[in-house]
Order: structure tokens, then sequence, then C-alpha cells
């Protein structure tokens, strides 16, 4: 078996949310959610989770739904290490369940400018929904650029670069069960 890239835990500064944390909010989250959407039509809910660090909030929180519902994904560039957001956002991967006239829940890891979730929402409006909604993990409200709507949030942050439950760091920490921050001299050098 090929070696696998190590953490470097040295370059985490400090444990912003840890395990337990996330755990209950993501329960409160999914409670509010299943009760919002108890009398979606008989098609449920469509999940759209965005590529790739909702992965994990993702799994949690679908699996916590007591409401009917699809799981299906959607993949958008990102930001490179250390880059700067231009505003910029491009379509990788799009989602494969049709959403025309259904109830979509876009679940998200993190808004920080505003822009990839304003990208989303444009882009699900055009499709015709029959419902559009956002869940946010996290936001960091001194970042932003555009207003976007968030109508689940797990939790605000502040303005550091941040890894773990699926979040990542040039592709590393992603399997973290809490979410970390950096040290700025790591991702701002
Ligand atoms: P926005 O378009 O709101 O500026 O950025 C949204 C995307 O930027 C997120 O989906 C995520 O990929 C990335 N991003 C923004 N802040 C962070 C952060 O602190 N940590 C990680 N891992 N990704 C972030």
């Amino acid at each position: 078996m090929k070696s696998r890239p190590k953490h470097d835990f040295s370059a985490i500064d400090r444990i912003l949310l840890d395990e337990e944390t996330i755990q209950r909010r993501v329960t409160e989250l999914a409670a509010r959610i299943s009760a919002d959407y108890a009398g979606a039509n008989e098609d449920g809910l469509v999940l759209v989770g965005v590529l790739k660090g909702a992965f994990i909030f993702l799994a949690d929180l679908a699996r916590r739904l007591t409401v009917p519902h699809h799981v299906d994904f959607i993949a958008l560039s990102s930001y490179n290490r250390g880059a700067v957001s231009t505003g910029a956002v491009r379509l990788i991967m799009d989602t494969r369940i049709p959403v025309t006239g259904r109830h979509v829940l876009i679940v998200e890891d993190i808004v920080d400018t505003g822009y990839t979730l304003e990208y989303l929402i444009r882009n699900f409006r055009a499709r015709g929904t029959a419902s559009l909604r956002t869940c946010v993990l996290l936001s960091k409200p001194e970042r932003r650029k555009v207003d976007v709507p968030i109508d689940y949030l797990g939790f605000e942050i502040p303005d550091v670069w941040v890894v773990g439950y699926g979040l990542d760091f040039a592709d590393l920490f992603r399997t973290l069960p809490y979410i970390a921050g950096l040290k700025r001299e790591v991702y701002e050098k």
C-alpha cells in the first residue's frame, strides 16, 4: 500500500469547534430541516452537496433527516493554495438528479466571500426548482463581499483558514473530526 500523506499538525493554531459541538449542531439542523420539509411532495427533498468540502457534513446531516430525501453532488472550482478569491466560479461537475419542480437544499461547507453560494443560487433558480434553500455549516461574516441567504447555518467563525470535517488545506486535513484554524503564516505565505 502506498504511504498516505501525513497531516502536519504543527500547521494547526487551535481547535475552533470540537467534535461534540459539531455533532450536536448537525443534529439540531437535521431536526429543523426535517420539521420544515415534513410536508414536501412525494418526490421529497433533493440535497445537493458541494464537493469536496461538504461531503462529511452532508453525510452526517442526511443520516439524521427523518424526511425522504435524495442525495446529489455538484463540484465547483475552489481556491488554490493561498490564492485570493476573484469571484469567478466554474462548474466542474453537475448534478445528475433532475431538479426542476423539486425541493432543493444546497449543502455547503463554508461561506466566505459569498461568490460561490451566489453562483449556485442563480444557477439553481434558473432550473425552476419548486423551492430552493441553503444549509451552510460555517460562515465568515467579516469576509463577505456579496449578501447571500443562508437558511440553515451551523456556526459563525472568525476570519481564519479552517480545516477538518471535510474542509482542507492543499487537500489535507479533511478527515479530522473537529474544525481547526491554521496558523496564519501557513496559508498566507
Ligand atoms: P466563497 O465563494 O464564499 O468565497 O468561498 C466558498 C469556498 O471557499 C468554500 O466552499 C471553500 O471551498 C473555500 N473556503 C473558504 N474559506 C475556507 C476555509 O477557511 N477553509 C477551507 N478549507 N475552505 C475555505
